[in-house]
């Protein structure tokens, strides 16, 4: 067994790099999302069973019927929401594996991120705790209401896909600050960017995307 996650861990950093490669074959550009995605350890936010399978282009299982992103949508996510800039606050909407909350974790000053479903939550918290990432704070809520206590925020990153737009995730973004979020059903969902200026909120569509839905209240 001790062999076994040695083993993951030796191959870990060059199966990690090929999947770099590959994101940046697959256009993402944004060097600062690309070396935060080298350093976290994509197999220890999947089952064991899955390990191996960690560094593949796909979604996986994490358990309470939800998924781990794959990583091409994890880095698009993130380079959309985070840009040029290293943002102050960022806001996750369904914290899942924390896989995502890690990555965004390298990337902002603090991570306020909300989960549904609190088993998954703590599972999440703990990986991170494990691989000393404390820029983090958990709330087990529906997302859907963001986290007012604590907004505005910089980046407001969304991981499951949402009717339309909430407007509670709307009132809670900084001047300047961006939103990411699938918006549709089962079916047909789009990724969204929302930027927020003085004059208002510029809505773009992105690309064609697949997510879980944002259910409302807490699992
Ligand atoms: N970013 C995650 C993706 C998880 S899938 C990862 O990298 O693993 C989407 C997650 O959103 C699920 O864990 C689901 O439980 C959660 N979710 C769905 N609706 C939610 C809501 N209203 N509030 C908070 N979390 C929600």
């Amino acid at each position: 067994m001790i062999q076994a996650r040695q083993g993951i861990g030796m191959t870990s950093r060059r199966t990690r790099q090929r999947m770099i490669q590959r994101l940046k074959q697959q256009g993402i550009m944004n060097p600062a999302v690309l070396e935060a995605m080298a350093q976290v350890p994509r197999h220890v936010f999947v089952e064991e069973a899955l390990a191996s399978r960690a560094y593949e282009d796909t979604a996986l299982p994490i358990g309470f019927g939800q998924t781990i992103s794959q990583p091409f949508t994890v880095a698009r996510m993130t380079e959309l929401a985070v840009g040029n800039r290293s943002p102050g606050k960022v806001l996750e909407v369904g914290t899942g594996s924390g896989y995502q909350t890690a990555v965004l974790a390298h990337l902002a000053t603090t991570v306020y991120t909300v989960e549904r479903i609190e088993a998954l939550q703590k599972k999440a918290r703990l990986r991170l705790y494990d691989l000393k990432i404390y820029n983090v704070k958990y709330d087990h809520s529906d997302g859907g209401w963001g986290w007012s206590k604590h907004a505005p925020f910089d980046a407001i990153v969304v991981t499951a896909a949402a009717p339309e737009i909430p407007e509670a995730l709307l009132q809670q973004m900084a001047l300047g600050g961006v939103m990411v979020i699938p918006v549709g059903d089962g079916r047909d969902q789009v990724l969204k960017r929302i930027v927020r200026s003085a004059e208002g909120c510029e809505v773009e569509n992105i690309e064609r995307v697949k997510f879980v839905p944002l259910m409302a209240g807490r699992g």
